[in-house]
């Protein structure tokens, strides 16, 4: 038995990965640092300030101006479920584009919620369609429409575009996943009527996982201020409001580093400019394409405009042991890629290019990595000619 002063532990000491999954991804070392800042407790005014801070930076992330726009304690599946919780009562009417698995969760948390759920369904690898949706507003009063702007299952980008006026024809609020997409692909709130948003500190932000930023406009709040069922304690917006913004009345002890974090960050996309920031997500998901070609892999989704610019699907070739080459590239080069959820799985690779792991560098990397495990299942690259 160790005796006091001892352990039977080493240090630890986590390998280093280059993380290019569908979340988490790596951090900038300047968000390192800041995470390993002094704590300060959460009603001190020096943390108080730092609240208000994130909360300017998340609304100029989210392009919005609504008051209510925090980071919740949780990650992204909390910031899911506390809007949710928050907007819907037992017995309320949700409509849920659902073509992936991150949609099919939200629906899954209506459910336990008590509202009644209705899914507007697609095949995996291709958008919800607007007049499906429309149908299913029309069919009955609905309280929320909920969509998943970048869904990382399937690596498609979900348009938006007029969906919150659609939502607000039929006195719906329209509710947005956006965790694998704020800060890698546009997404202006305000100017597409968006009522209530979320997304996760860890993907296209470049914090670590544990924060869920959302932004509540004010015809969601109303709809906050008019309940008559309780929400959960822990994920109740208008006390974590009465906290950020009234008179700072302890909640919950705050994880101040994780908030140092998120705040690093956010200002690290400021100073890059959010605009480039998203430009970056872009550009290089343009490489990964390019090299895909050169490879013979086919991405999974056929729409180039459906393509999630932070989260790539790609085939995985006739023959090939997904698995195996996932965990070469993780043993040997410390690449950690995913595979396919749900129908998806063992058909598909995801490929994450988000946040600080969103560089040229790193496609150079799991491209050369992918070629050389590839190649040790013997799996032939058709032969490229160049003119
Ligand atoms: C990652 C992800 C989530 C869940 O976030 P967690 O941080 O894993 O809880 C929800 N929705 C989408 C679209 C995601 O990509």
């Amino acid at each position: 038995m160790p005796r006091m002063g001892e352990t039977m532990h080493a240090d630890l000491r986590p390998g280093e990965r280059v993380l290019l999954g569908p979340g988490p991804s790596n951090v900038d070392p300047a968000v390192s640092r800041a995470l390993s800042a002094p704590i300060l407790g959460h009603m001190d005014p020096e943390f108080i300030a730092i609240l208000a801070d994130i909360a300017e930076l998340l609304r100029r992330t989210f392009e919005t101006s609504n008051s209510l726009t925090l980071a919740l304690s949780a990650t992204g599946t909390g910031g899911m479920e506390a809007c949710l919780a928050n907007l819907l009562e037992p017995g309320d009417r949700l409509v849920v584009g659902v073509a992936g698995y991150f949609a099919e969760r939200a629906a899954q948390i209506g459910e336990r919620l008590g509202a009644e759920v209705v899914r507007v369904g697609a095949p995996w690898g291709s958008a919800v369609d607007r007049e499906a949706v429309r149908a299913a507003l029309e069919a009955a009063p609905t309280k929320v429409l909920a969509m998943v702007h970048g869904e990382t299952s399937t690596g498609v980008v979900q348009p938006l575009d007029g969906l919150g006026a659609l939502a607000h024809a039929h006195e719906a609020l329209l509710l947005v996943d956006a965790v694998a997409s704020l800060g890698g692909v546009a997404l202006p709130v305000d100017a597409l009527e968006i009522d209530a948003c979320y997304s996760g500190s860890q993907k296209c932000l470049g914090a670590p996982p544990g924060l869920a930023p959302l932004t509540l406009n004010e015809r969601a709040r109303a709809v906050l201020a008019a309940r008559r069922a309780p929400v959960s304690f822990y994920f109740d917006l208008r006390l974590l409001e009465g906290y950020w913004f009234g008179t700072h009345v302890y909640h919950h002890t705050a994880p101040a580093n994780l908030y140092y974090g998120l705040r690093e960050a956010l200002r690290l996309i400021g100073e890059e400019s959010l605009l480039e920031h998203i430009a970056r997500h872009a550009r290089v998901q343009q490489a990964l394409l390019e090299g895909f070609t050169a490879l013979g892999l086919q991405p999974f989704v056929t729409v180039p405009a459906l393509r999630l610019p932070s989260v790539t699907t790609v085939r995985i070739p006739e023959g090939i042991d997904g698995m195996a080459v996932r965990r070469a590239l993780l043993q040997r080069d410390g690449v950690e890629i995913a595979g396919g959820l749900g129908e998806l799985n063992g058909k598909v690779w995801r490929i994450g290019l988000m946040g600080y792991s969103c560089r040229e560098r790193n496609v150079a990397i799991v491209l050369d990595a992918l070629r050389r495990a590839l190649g040790e299942q013997g799996y032939q690259a058709p032969t490229v000619r160049s003119e």
